[in-house]
């Protein structure tokens, strides 16, 4: 059985070394010592200043629309995983969909503009599997119609535009540690911004609005990091690099294997370091999509599509007709892609679907 991906587990020694210091100290939740450990660890990994860290990728999302969003219109990609869509929505805010990009599949920024209404608040859009948007370009049309940005960068870790880490653009980034993205604590997650006071606001509202143990800033939810899951994260950072050099080395072999006379791939913009977290590959339409589904998942090969459906099929939002993505999201497989996937498995996954195509 191939999985599209399998979590990472690091030597359980290793594990049950962090779990020690709980069990000495006796703190298992609140921003305890392993807490402030992976903060600054991954500080430096990724070169950010503000971050907090939370108990999964969602909340963060939550958090920032809550403080940015205002209950109003929020400009977003259809081609995302369903939290990005649902968090507006669950926020009592509004998803207006904006096309995307058919070679970069982040959100068309060309397309923004028309989208703006004066109930717009807020641009929510996606790095697709860790590829950045036209932060650029976002920025400015921002700017220019008094808006905040938030970037969903759950696909990011590690990745890195304009020679610094992606996180440090929009006015709130989040990310997702779930055990199937390439950094892990289990479930977990982070949100960075740049602005101090934003920074403050958001760090109360992630444990309950306190300010201290009897003032409150104002309404808070509990989105807190347990020390359990902090001692994952500080237990398989150290293998981050390799785990990353070591798709970009099945990625490779991919790229040379598969036949891309009726195939192709995701467009990674310039200046950008890539994390090589997915590797997805669009086909002519849905038919062909199907007949590889279906001739992998014969030989117990399990690729997923993702993202699929496009979220303005979504049952809870209003339709909006999104020609690119639901083209996109008809015929784009993401293929299995892990540490520990032998060449002689993507040989063959290559193999059944050359023959396909
Ligand atoms: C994984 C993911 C999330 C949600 O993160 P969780 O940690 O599972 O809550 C949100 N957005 C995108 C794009 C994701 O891939």
């Amino acid at each position: 059985m191939i999985p599209v991906t399998k979590t990472f587990l690091p030597p359980l020694e290793e594990y049950q070394q962090h779990l020690k210091e709980i069990w000495n100290s006796n703190q298992v939740a609140n921003g305890g010592k392993l807490l402030f450990d992976l903060q600054r660890e991954l500080k430096g990994f990724l070169g950010v200043d503000n971050m907090i860290l939370t108990a999964n990728g969602t909340l963060p999302l939550q958090i920032a629309l809550k403080v940015l969003g205002e209950k109003g219109e929020v400009i977003t990609t259809p081609f995302s995983y369903v939290a990005t869509t649902s968090t507006i929505v669950w926020e009592n805010c509004i998803p207006v969909f904006v096309d995307i990009h058919p070679e970069f599949l982040t959100i068309d920024e060309t397309k923004i503009e028309a989208a703006i209404t004066d109930k717009t608040t807020t641009i929510l859009a996606t790095h697709v599997f860790g590829n950045p948007c036209n932060v650029e370009q976002i920025e400015i049309i921002a700017k220019k119609h008094n808006l905040k940005v938030i970037y969903d960068a759950a696909h990011c870790f590690g990745v890195k535009y304009n020679g610094e880490s992606l996180f440090n653009y929009g006015d709130i980034s989040t990310c997702s540690f779930h055990a199937t993205k390439i950094f892990h604590t289990g479930e977990g997650g982070a949100m960075f911004c740049k602005d101090e006071d934003l920074y403050k606001k958001l760090f109360y509202s992630h444990n309950f609005g306190h300010k201290g143990e009897e003032d409150f800033h104002g309404l808070g939810i509990n989105a807190k990091m347990s020390e359990l899951q902090a001692a994952m994260g500080l237990a398989v950072l150290p293998y981050v690099e390799n785990l990353i050099n070591n798709r970009k080395i099945i990625i490779e072999n991919y790229d040379c294997l598969l036949n891309f006379e009726k195939l192709r791939k995701i467009t990674i913009r310039k200046q950008s370091e890539w994390n090589y977290s997915y590797y997805p590959v669009i086909f002519e339409n849905e038919e062909k999509l199907l007949m590889v589904q279906k001739a992998l998942n014969n030989k117990k090969i399990y690729p997923r599509r993702y993202f699929y459906p496009s979220l303005n099929n979504l049952n809870y939002v209003a339709f909006q007709e999104m020609k690119i993505s639901e083209d996109i999201s008809n015929s784009i497989l993401c293929l299995p892609l892990f540490t520990g996937i032998r060449k002689s498995e993507v040989e063959i996954i290559s193999g059944i679907i050359n023959n396909i195509v």
